[in-house]
């Protein structure tokens, strides 16, 4: 089975090494046979610099419910993003793991108000001011404010239990938005300056 490994953070294929009430013979599981109580398994990752453990735990539909330890585990932090920020996202990652779909919508939402205030929002604004501030300074505008508008609003659909329901299409997308932010606010200047200095030495 093909996953991204939580320990080395590659994509391997996992080999079953233990499953409970049940003889191994197999080398590969496939998807569909997952089932509560026999499938749920320890696998190990394949890549010879890692060959650590995981455990699948099977949601008795014939998928897969949870990998301990979560897939986002190990993401190793990316230089350029502010702590309280990565830190943030870190979280979203994990609440998307355990398919805790508000709460990965709200922690969105969470990283982008932290985002405002680091730019130089002021705190006490609820979120909707802070994200006009950021355009009025000319920091996110156009498409990008919009993309920041539909996390605040999801993120408050995640909050709020008489709002909209908020599905795994909602969270993947609002946490690939945030990082779309994340990328365009942080990494992307970096990349430039890096290619503007190689090209001033060259
Ligand atoms: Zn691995």
């Amino acid at each position: 089975m093909v996953l991204k490994c939580p320990y080395c953070n590659s994509i391997c294929n996992f080999k079953p090494v233990w499953c409970p009430n049940y003889t191994l013979d197999i080398v590969e599981i496939p998807p569909n046979k997952f089932r509560n109580g026999v499938w749920n398994v320890v696998m190990q990752c394949d890549n010879v610099s890692c060959r650590k453990y995981i455990f699948i735990f099977a949601d008795g539909m014939g998928g897969i419910n949870a990998i301990f330890p979560l897939p986002s585990y190990a993401q190793e932090k990316i230089e350029g993003v502010p702590d309280d920020i990565w830190i943030d996202y870190i979280e979203t990652g994990k609440c998307f793991d355990i398919k805790t779909y508000n709460a990965t919508v709200v922690m969105c939402r969470r990283a982008l108000q932290n985002i405002t205030i680091d730019k130089g929002a002021k705190k006490s604004d609820d979120l909707y001011i802070q994200l006009e501030d950021l355009k009025n300074k000319g920091i996110i505008q156009g498409i990008l404010y919009d993309v920041a508008k539909h996390i605040r609003t999801v993120g408050n659909d995640g909050a709020h239990p008489e709002k909209s329901k908020v599905i795994e299409d909602d969270a993947k997308e609002i946490k690939d938005f945030t990082w779309q932010i994340i990328d365009y606010i942080y990494l992307l200047p970096c990349r430039i300056s890096k290619i503007q200095t190689r090209k001033q030495t060259t």
